[in-house]
């Protein structure tokens, strides 16, 4: 195993690693003001390791700034394993990438992601502590998480329309993976009119199945007219490509960096879209990882995850006093957060 250290400004660690059977990982720490860095492992194909990096600088900034609005004591860190042509089997994956955790001593606490289930996580528990989402610990946070975008949503709806109750409306999912699917769950219990996109036909299909939902291809599904879209899948869903299909009123959804530029989160607001900060939204996963890393009880775990409703609201009240789009907003409350703690 062979780690290598790259500096970045406003870092406080890059790491990559690599070894002979293949294996090649990266940890970012973005910030430990607030305790150590918690993020998780995502498995992924990349074009090349600079398209990983920027990937986990940005995912790792991201739960710098998620954790510290959700208060909860960790700082911000993420890990990319890249997929390639000469492929493993899944334990020497998950123990190669558990060994590199562990060089970190706990600043670094990992968890599962997209591609990553709770049962890797097991295998990186063979060579590390720092980890949790275990199948022996709290399990898998993606209903946690599909819990916390519900509130995000109805505290949307509440903003937008007066009233949290979802009932006859439509939202256009994208994305049926482990959080989509329980969103759409979520959503289907509420009275929620379904549209659903994935790269996966089997998981349209799941969620077609169980939820009455209708299918559209995944390029529709910007042109799907709803009331809510909700990005469930990987970054950039809104650009300067799909903005202008976007005819919603409000986007909720779990995605981490939905938008591909911050100036998209402006660009949304002048045309009179609700956007949630994604990270505000989709902090359900993290906070139910307190369970493990805080021993948490259910309770108080499920009481943390219900204040996201409060804290989206705010951040839509703070939004339209100062005149700044909600993106923006949300990057001060958690930056006030951030600052006190210095
Ligand atoms: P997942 O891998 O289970 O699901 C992602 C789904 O998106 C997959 O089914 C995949 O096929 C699909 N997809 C990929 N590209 C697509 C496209 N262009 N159009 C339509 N579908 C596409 O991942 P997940 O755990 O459900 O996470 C979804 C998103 O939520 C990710 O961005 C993740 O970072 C974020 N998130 C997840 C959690 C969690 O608890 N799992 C917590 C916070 C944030």
């Amino acid at each position: 195993m062979r780690t290598n250290d790259l500096q970045v400004n406003g870092y406080e660690r890059l790491a990559s690693c690599t070894d002979e059977n293949g294996y090649h990982g990266l940890i970012a720490i973005h910030s430990t003001r607030l305790g150590a860095a918690v993020g998780g492992t995502r498995l992924w194909q990349y074009q090349n390791e600079d398209e990983a990096i920027e990937d986990v600088l940005r995912l790792a900034r991201g739960m710098t700034y998620k954790n510290a609005l959700a208060g909860i004591p960790f700082g911000g860190g993420k890990s990319i394993i890249l997929k390639n042509e000469s492929w493993m089997d899944r334990e020497t994956i998950f123990r190669t990438h558990g060994r590199f955790v562990d060089t970190f001593d706990g600043l670094y606490i990992t968890a599962e992601d997209v591609g990553t289930t709770p049962h890797d996580m097991e295998y990186v528990r063979k060579e590390t502590s720092h980890v949790a989402g275990l199948i022996s610990g709290a399990g898998d946070p993606s209903p946690a998480t599909a819990r916390g975008v519900l509130s995000a949503m109805q505290a949307a709806a509440k903003y937008r329309w007066g009233y949290d109750d979802l009932g006859g409306r439509s939202v256009a999912i994208q994305g049926c993976g482990k959080v989509g699917y329980y969103l759409a769950s979520y959503l289907c219990a509420a009275g929620v009119r379904l549209i659903v996109s994935d790269v996966d036909p089997n998981r349209v299909a799941r969620v077609v199945r169980d939820f009455d939902a209708v299918a559209v291809a995944p390029e529709q599904i910007y042109d799907a007219g709803a009331d809510i879209f909700a990005p469930c899948a990987l970054g950039g869903a809104i650009n300067d490509e799909t903005i202008n299909r976007l005819h919603v009123e409000i986007v909720t959804g779990a995605a981490n960096n939905q938008l591909l530029e911050p100036r998209h989160g402006d660009e949304l607001a002048a045309r009179d879209i609700l956007y949630t900060p994604d990270y505000a939204a989709n902090a359900g996963g993290v906070i139910h990882g307190c369970r493990e890393l805080l021993a948490w009880d259910p309770a108080r775990t499920a009481a943390k995850i219900d204040e996201i409703y409060e804290t989206v609201l705010n951040i839509f009240y703070m939004a339209a006093s100062e005149g700044i789009p909600t993106y923006k907003a949300a990057d001060r409350l958690a930056e006030e957060r951030l600052n006190k703690a210095a």
